[in-house]
């Protein structure tokens, strides 16, 4: 049950002491969500109800008249001793504070929305970028490992550093002071909050994961309202939560097979990143598959030109024929910069042709405007997160870096055009913060002691980057004493990884312990965990992230802003609001489902 919190409007608290707690209603209160989105309509009662009993109305009406369709009945939901009404699909098209309001009788409960419109269409095309889990310290890092900095001032500036418009964003979500990818990204991408681990759904008391009360995602709207392309594109996994928040559907982002159909029925345009495991049938070498659907296959039947390595990539792109592009270059995550461009450790002797998130940009961009309508499109650094929980923050600096040059290339391409908003954001924070330098000159026994802060920092000695702002060596005398706030047990090693990304723990019987592997490194120092034993890596932080945005409709962020806002933000540039009469296409037939059903896992974050 999700109790009641405090309700935001005058009205609702001025009758909130009368009513008894009971139920749910979702949407939920205080939930803002554009005028003419879709969504499902759904009621909780703690009992079993007689259904004539039920009246739930919408600002006093019948919600069957302002919904228009009757909703259906579950009794004892699930084998509970609870029921529910739900109404699939509907929408509100006037904007406007709507109360609802529904009892069975004896119990009532109420909620309160505001539904927005929107104005006129101020850009042709969104360009969002998503910093997963870029924290304020892989900024600064990133700015001094490719910039350079001495006497205070820095010799450079990152890309979305000289963005015109700022804000703080909150990433809470429903259930927890803590977001997760799946859920802040829903956030941006429905305008709705959600709950860790769940896509485009409220999470209610349904068991079956796709059967929560949906909302509409971003690539749904675009697809249903305009002939706008729409453009995915990830290092992590293409069905990993950032990328399959923009059009996913389920409770568990783990149902990675069902995220996969999802994302073919979804109409996008351009989907590049990782994650072809899933794409394959079951009975291919290396599939992630519990079925035989081949959506390789199904892609390249619907129009889709396939690339699996970077020229392949640049060379589909470069052909005006191509509208739409499926590129997938790794069965799982790609590798981060620093293994790509420096250390060639991870997975890169196996996968020598991975493109950069900067290459993988200007593929989308080249393909994505040849629509002449518009396009949005979705670019994640997912691998700034991949690497900041196992607390291997050089590797969430390079792939900071790597943001930084593809964010540079959606500036190129938006030039003195006027028509493009640019987003710069992370989902979510980690704990990491720069404290100081490490100088293995300084004199001392323990590593400890080579730590230098205050005036005792100086400046750390990495070389000068190449042409792409990466620092051709890592393992500097001087480098930053960069560390996290918040790990497992682990052996601190003062150092950069070079043997390949860090495993801090490792699991033993059900908690996760140092990873002795570590134990013998040079100066190498126990830290006890500071987070539950269960935790296998450095978590998430409810700390704001930090949003940059330029080009039409920017000037709609500042100050501190909830993740649910920067929707807001998007379909009013694309004015979204008002209804529209344009034709959408033929919706695409879903193969044989999915099987996966997917419980909940401690990997998922
Ligand atoms: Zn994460």
């Amino acid at each position: 049950m999700r109790p009641y919190v405090a309700l935001s409007s005058a009205l609702a608290c001025a009758c909130f002491a009368l009513v008894a707690e009971a139920g749910a209603i979702y949407p939920i209160d205080r939930a803002d969500f554009l005028a003419g989105s879709r969504f499902d309509f759904k009621v909780e009662f703690d009992s079993v109800v007689p259904s004539d009993r039920i009246r739930v109305t919408v600002n006093g009406t019948d919600y069957v008249q302002t919904f228009g369709k009757a909703g259906q009945y579950v009794p004892n939901e699930d084998g509970t001793n609870a029921s529910s009404l739900i109404v699939r699909d509907v929408s509100l098209a006037k904007p406007g504070r709507y109360l609802i309001e529904a009892t069975d009788g004896e119990r009532s409960q109420r909620v309160v929305w505001d539904v927005y419109g929107t104005g006129p269409r101020k850009a042709k095309n969104v360009i969002l970028f998503i910093g997963d889990g870029m924290s304020v310290a892989n900024r600064t890092a990133a700015r001094i490992l490719s910039k350079g900095i001495s006497e205070g001032k820095y010799y450079g500036a990152l890309s979305f550093d000289d963005m015109p418009h700022m804000a703080l964003i909150g990433t809470s979500g429903v259930d927890s002071i803590i977001t997760d990818s799946a859920n802040s990204m829903s956030a941006y991408t429905t305008g709705h909050k959600s709950s860790v681990n769940a896509l485009g759904v409220y999470v209610s008391r349904a068991k079956d994961n796709l059967q929560h009360p949906k909302v509409e995602t971003l690539t749904e709207l675009i697809k249903r309202k305009t002939r706008m392309a729409v453009g995915i594109v990830t290092d992590a996994e293409i069905e990993d939560a950032t990328p399959a928040g923009m059009f996913a559907h389920t409770r568990r982002r783990a149902d990675k097979e069902i995220i996969t159909e999802q994302l073919f029925l979804s109409g996008a345009d351009v989907i590049l990143g990782g994650g072809s495991a899933y794409f394959l049938p079951q009975a291919t070498a290396g599939s992630k598959r519990k079925d035989t659907n081949d959506y390789i296959s199904l892609f390249q039947r619907v129009g889709f030109k396939l690339a699996t390595t970077d020229a392949e990539m640049k060379s589909a792109a470069a052909n005006p024929q191509t509208t739409k592009l499926l590129g997938l270059f790794h069965p799982e995550n790609m590798d981060g910069a620093l293994d790509r461009h420096v250390l060639k450790k991870g997975t890169v002797p196996q996968f020598p042709d991975q493109p950069d998130l900067a290459d993988m940009t200007r593929a989308a961009l080249d393909v994505l405007s040849r629509n002449k309508e518009g396009f949005v499109l979705m670019v994640e650094a997912g691998i700034i997160d991949k690497f900041n929980h196992p607390l291997d923050w050089e590797r969430s600096v390079y792939d900071t870096i790597m943001l930084s040059n593809a964010v540079q290339v959606a500036k190129d391409f938006a030039g003195k055009r006027n028509d493009t908003l640019i987003i710069v954001t992370p989902d979510h924070t980690h704990g990491v913060s720069i404290v100081g330098t490490i100088d293995d000159g300084k004199p001392g026994t323990e590593m400890r002691d080579k730590i230098g802060v205050y005036s005792e920092a100086g400046f750390p000695n990495y070389p000068k980057p190449d042409s792409d702002g990466y620092p051709p060596s890592v393992d500097v005398s001087k480098r930053l004493a960069m560390f996290y706030g918040n790990f497992p047990d682990y052996y601190e090693t003062f150092r950069p990884h070079l043997e390949g990304p860090n495993v801090p723990a490792v699991k033993k019987g059900n908690d996760y312990v140092a990873n002795e592997q570590y134990k013998s490194a040079p100066g190498a120092t126990l830290r006890i965990g500071n987070l539950p034993r269960a935790a296998d890596t450095g978590t998430h932080t409810a700390d704001d992230a930090i949003l940059t945005a330029i080009g039409p409709g920017s000037e709609a962020f500042h100050g501190f802003m909830e993740n649910v806002e920067v929707f807001h933000v998007i379909v009013d540039t694309l004015g979204l609001g008002p209804e529209r009469s344009v034709k959408a296409p033929a919706p695409l037939r879903a193969p044989a489902k999915a099987k996966e059903k997917v419980a909940a896992s401690a990997a998922e974050h």
